[in-house]
């Protein structure tokens, strides 16, 4: 006799290195809990492969380095008329891709749940269209999803018309979270004359319709965004489903991955212990070439070491999210600066191991954008951070690691044409030789002790994906009948 097929979770990932990484963590969980895995990522229509390509090459190298799971690439939508808005572009791409996604759906014989990337909502449609139960898996903070999902409401309630990019710093007050300078809330939502405007806020009144929500974070962390989610008061009259919040879900590290060593790794084995400031910007971002040359003076003039990840600055900065060609180091960076300072500094080309870096015990302080997994990443290693938000959410979780974590400092100028050399040198110093650094450090020892935690077995992030299991078998069951795992 045949037996059953193993239930298989269909994770539904779009492109975007951010999002990719915590999908495969989660891949990577649920196979160790039994179930057959498939992480279904839509293939760019040919009229804009070019804005995807670097993505696409990140679903090779990551189905490479990850050969226990399997990565199915869905067919490409006609999308003959792209919109020039690469964000528009990579919406419209998750959204004509449903009906692929339902066909794939469709092939596989025992599918117990369908589980959603923040920005496939519309694949809302091809669960209910294969009738399997569709979870969201968020993969940024708690905070910024308390804050999205009461925007519905808000611009129905309070907004009487007005832009967020008409008010300045005005203080926005959202349940869960602290206020929120309207400035910092993403460009998507700023103006309610835009697409990227209304599509937002409609994936965001869709996302309760999930039933339930993953959440890459962890209890300790985002404790009241947390409360304020589960207490329903970030979506008034209606139910918000239920929340799971699983992380820290980060990578183990490119060292332990691939078994080779980047050799910026050696670099800080020769440095004293918590000596290093180590620069990065996420998958994507760049700063201007004017902006590189005030951050080398501002590090030349703190005195202290570092490890920086340049990428090339965009030449026009609507392709801003197009690959770009390795940085020309001499060109990039003022004369002279990588001879004066080449004794306790370097400079990496494009990407360094993020996690290991963090990880090593020669890292003292992180100027990051803010990107989500970032910011887990720090938190998890134990290194305070200088937060120089860049796109999308980040400024919303500059907000969140200052005011709510504690857990790091503004750069100033983050939203001004330039931060100059002086504000790099104050905030390299302020984290890495005051008293205000010191403490930031104590409390990013708890962060680090309590995302450890979390993970462990009987603890918070465990207990939530085993409740997460528990209702994936109770959906799949005869009658939904609770079914003892
Ligand atoms: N990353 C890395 N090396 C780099 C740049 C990025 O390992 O030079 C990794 C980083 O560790 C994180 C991811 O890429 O896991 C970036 O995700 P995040 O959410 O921080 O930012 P995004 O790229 O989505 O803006």
């Amino acid at each position: 006799m045949e037996s059953d097929p193993t239930p298989t979770v269909v994770l539904h990932a779009c492109l975007g290195v951010g999002h990719l990484i915590p999908m495969v963590e989660l891949a990577k969980l649920l196979l160790r809990r039994g179930l057959a895995v498939v992480i279904a990522v839509p293939t760019p229509p040919a009229s804009t492969a070019d804005f995807f390509s670097s993505s696409a090459s990140a679903v090779d190298r990551l189905a490479a380095a990850n050969p226990s799971i399997s990565f199915h690439r869905l067919s490409p939508p006609e999308y003959p008329d792209p919109d020039p808005d690469a964000f528009l572009q990579m919406l419209d791409t998750m959204r004509l891709t449903v009906p692929s996604l339902v066909a794939f759906l469709r092939t596989i014989p025992s599918v117990a749940a369908l589980v959603l990337d923040l920005f496939c909502i519309d694949a809302l449609d091809a669960a209910a269209a294969a009738g399997v139960p569709a979870y969201l898996y968020y993969t940024s903070a708690a905070g910024d999803l308390a804050a999205f999902l009461h925007l519905p409401h808000y611009f129905a309630t309070t907004m009487d018309g007005v832009s967020f990019k008409d008010m300045g710093k005005t203080l926005l007050r959202f349940p869960g979270v602290p206020p929120i300078p309207a400035s910092d809330m993403p460009h998507t939502v700023l103006d309610r004359a835009d697409r990227t405007f209304s599509l937002r806020i409609g994936h965001y009144r869709r996302m309760p319709e999930a039933r339930g929500v993953l959440i890459n974070t962890y209890q300790w962390l985002e404790a009241r965004a947390v409360a304020a989610l589960r207490e329903g008061v970030c979506v008034p009259n209606r139910p918000t489903p239920p929340v799971y919040c699983i992380g820290p879900l980060i990578v183990k590290g490119e060292e332990t991955a691939k078994g080779e060593r980047h050799p910026c790794l050696s670099w800080l084995d020769a440095q004293p212990e918590r000596s290093v400031v180590f620069l990065c910007f996420g998958s994507m971002g760049a700063v201007s070439v004017e902006q590189l040359k005030e951050i080398a003076l501002g590090l030349e003039s703190s005195g202290h070491r570092f490890l920086w990840v340049v990428r090339s600055p965009p030449q026009d900065p609507a392709k801003f999210f197009l690959p770009r060609p390795e940085s020309d180091l001499g060109v990039l960076l003022p004369e002279g600066f990588m001879e004066r300072t080449r004794d306790r500094g370097i400079v990496v080309g494009s990407w360094a191991p993020q996690v290991d870096v963090l990880r090593h015990a020669a890292t003292g302080a992180f100027v990051t954008h803010c990107g989500w997994n970032s910011v887990l990443e720090a938190a998890s290693a134990g290194v305070p951070m200088v937060c120089w938000p860049q796109y999308a959410e980040q400024r919303l979780n500059k907000v969140f690691v200052v005011e709510e974590m504690r857990l790091g400092v503004v750069m100033d100028g983050y939203d001004e044409e330039l931060v100059k050399a002086d504000e790099v040198e104050k905030k390299v110093r302020l984290v890495m030789d005051s008293v205000e650094g010191n403490k930031l450090r104590e409390r990013l020892a708890m962060a680090k002790e309590m995302a450890a935690e979390a993970l462990s077995d009987g603890e918070s992030s465990s207990l939530a994906f085993t409740e997460f299991l528990k209702d994936l078998k109770f959906a799949n069951s005869p009658n939904n009948q609770t079914v003892v795992l």
